[in-house]
């Protein structure tokens, strides 16, 4: 099928011939929340931008994360106060630009016997949080009794519990909120290609950086790219780019790895989100999602493999033992968890300090080649780490050629599917989806499964919904003609080029609903097929390889 729009399957291949092409202000390594980010903010101040990424968009720690737009509560004990204010107040940014994947979300912080959180403490803690955050009086934090605390999650050890505490975060899904940026991006003029990987710089006689030399990872050829900046926002993969670039000195990368493990909710009945400290100093989400409640993160040291980071029997257990302590009417297991991930902080080393002391700020690291690479920080953050990106390439496009830009446009941004047109209050979104579900009700879809997609895709579910009629009209199927429906939009308007890249990162159903791949696999198989133009022997590796990663999915590694 051939594709009408750019930012898909069927352009990519035209995209990097262009690039070998072209001439870019702006040439951005890596498709993470960072450089995504890095790449709207570009294009809505007119740079001719090009973003090469070597996995699939967000396969890195933007895959990976505990899934909140969140203001670090956390930080506030490490007196990162800078670091709270700055990412309390771009939740509400955030939220307001992509209303339907970053929802709010009721936190319970309960305070325990033994905890290093006291009543007073959280209490002040919580209200410093509200204000350096900026959060809105309707969302201010509010203490609990233990009685309260109890009525909401009955679960917790009363003999444990001392109190609580109620605040908001919002939740999101990660790689969606990346993809979101990136299809913005290009609608202002931005290309951006997946699987296509930085294998070397070149650089003109006086030793600046000038382009890059990469390698389609489908097809394998190579191409050069030439850009008057580049920037390296590989998040885990940084100093390997600087150490290509021969200019890693001073301050380094230090990874630490954090794991989540999931649960079904039929084994963990937990409707709220909780927040709750662990006796070594440290904190732990558990997260009800639809039929699922996820909990994390671990923080350790990690040396390994990049792409795909370790989980170990000791990371599993790490989180179940202080799941099980707060609730031990749950005593759950190993062979509960049904999925997990682990992904890489990319930190900045500081001598003598633990992983979960490190500083979460980002940094940006200007090499005598040109290079600018920036790392660390936050999902949430990641508008104000293109702005500072930005500002360093705009004053040396100004200081070199007089040219001048408009200041950062993002804040009032709409992302890819947010352009809803209302400001976007939970109860509107809720009344618009209700509306959206009537115009395509006829299909046969069911409002569950309508919001579910409502949710992936906000104002975009109309494009799916018009595609869905044209595919029940003919089959009179509606399971089949919503699922045809949404992986041609996934791969005509976002790019995806295999099975797994749907339902790992467009979909979230790898970590969220591994039943329900298994049942649709493969029809899954059959549409990716069509819309990709793949041959039987390509499919069916596909395939195989999704059913080995699922079947992977709980082998835990038995090394510490
Ligand atoms: C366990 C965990 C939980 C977290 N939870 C939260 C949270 O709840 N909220 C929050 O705000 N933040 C959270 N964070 C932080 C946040 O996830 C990261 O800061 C953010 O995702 C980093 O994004 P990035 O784009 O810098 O890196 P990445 O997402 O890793 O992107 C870098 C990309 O560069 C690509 N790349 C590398 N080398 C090359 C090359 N040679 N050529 C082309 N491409 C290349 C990689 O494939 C990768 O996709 C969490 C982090 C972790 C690890």
């Amino acid at each position: 099928m051939k594709s009408k729009n750019t930012f898909s399957f069927g352009t990519r291949s035209e995209i990097l011939r262009n690039a070998s092409q072209t001439h870019y202000v702006l040439l951005i390594i890596g498709g993470g929340i960072t450089g995504a980010g890095i790449s709207l903010d570009a294009s809505l101040r007119g740079l001719k931008t090009m973003l090469v990424e070597m996995q699939d968009f967000a396969a890195g720690t933007s895959s990976r994360s505990t899934k909140l737009v969140h203001g670090g509560l956390r930080y506030l004990e490490q007196m990162e106060l800078g670091l709270v204010k700055e990412v309390g107040r771009e939740r509400e940014i955030v939220h307001t630009n992509a209303a339907h994947i970053v929802i709010p979300e009721k936190m319970i912080l309960p305070i325990i016997e033994g905890g290093s959180l006291g009543k007073i403490t959280t209490s002040v803690a919580l209200t410093i949080y509200d204000y350096l955050a900026g959060v809105k009086k309707e969302e201010h934090r509010r203490m609990l009794s233990k009685e309260e605390t109890l009525e909401k999650v009955p679960l917790i050890d009363e003999k444990l519990l001392k109190g609580g505490a109620l605040y908001y975060e919002y939740k999101t899904d990660d790689s969606r909120l990346t993809i979101e940026v990136l299809k913005k991006a290009h609608e202002y003029g931005a290309q951006a290609v997946n699987y296509t990987k930085v294998d070397s710089f070149i650089y003109n006689e006086n030793r600046q950086v000038v382009g890059v030399e990469v390698t389609d990872m489908i097809n394998g050829q190579k191409i050069k790219i030439y850009a008057d900046t580049i920037v390296n926002a590989t998040g885990p993969w940084v100093d390997d780019l600087r150490l290509f670039d021969n200019s890693l000195k001073g301050k380094r990368i230090h990874h630490t790895k954090g794991v989540h493990i999931v649960i079904n909710k039929k084994r963990f009945p937990l409707n709220h989100a909780l927040y709750f400290d662990t006796g070594d100093n440290r904190m732990i989400f558990a997260i009800p999602r639809t039929d699922i409640v996820y909990i994390g993160t671990t923080d350790t040291d990690y040396k390994g493999n990049f792409e795909s980071p370790d989980i170990t029997k000791k990371d599993v257990q790490y989180l179940l033992d202080w799941v099980n302590r707060l609730m031990p009417s749950l005593n759950l297991i190993e062979s509960d968890v049904t999925s997990a991930w682990a992904g890489l902080r990319p930190l900045i080393h500081e001598d003598g300090k633990a992983p979960s002391e490190l500083s979460r700020k980002d940094e940006i690291f200007l090499s005598e080649s040109g290079l600018i690479s920036i790392a660390g920080g936050k999902l949430t953050g990641y508008r104000t780490m293109a702005k500072k990106v930005l500002k360093i390439v705009t004053r040396r496009i100004t200081t070199a050629t007089g040219r001048e830009f408009p200041k950062c446009q993002t804040r009032k941004m709409r992302l890819s599917g947010g352009e809803f047109p209302f400001y976007p209050e939970t109860a509107k979104l809720i009344e618009y989806a209700d509306q959206k579900y009537d115009e395509a009700k006829q299909t046969g879809i069911t409002p569950e499964h309508f919001k579910r997609l409502f949710y992936r895709y906000g104002m975009n579910i109309d494009l799916i919904t018009e595609k869905a009629f044209e595919f029940y009209n003919i089959s009179k199927n509606s399971e089949n003609a919503w699922l045809k429906a949404e992986i041609w939009y996934a791969v005509d308007y976002e790019m995806i080029t295999s099975i797994e890249d749907f339902f790992i990162r467009r979909t979230g159903m790898f970590f969220f609903n591994v039943d329900e791949i298994i049942e649709k696999l493969d029809e899954t198989a059959h549409c990716v097929q069509e819309f990709v133009s793949l041959n039987d022997t390509q499919i069916n590796i596909q395939k195989e390889n999704m059913k080995n990663q699922i079947s992977h999915l709980s082998d835990f590694k038995q090394i510490s």
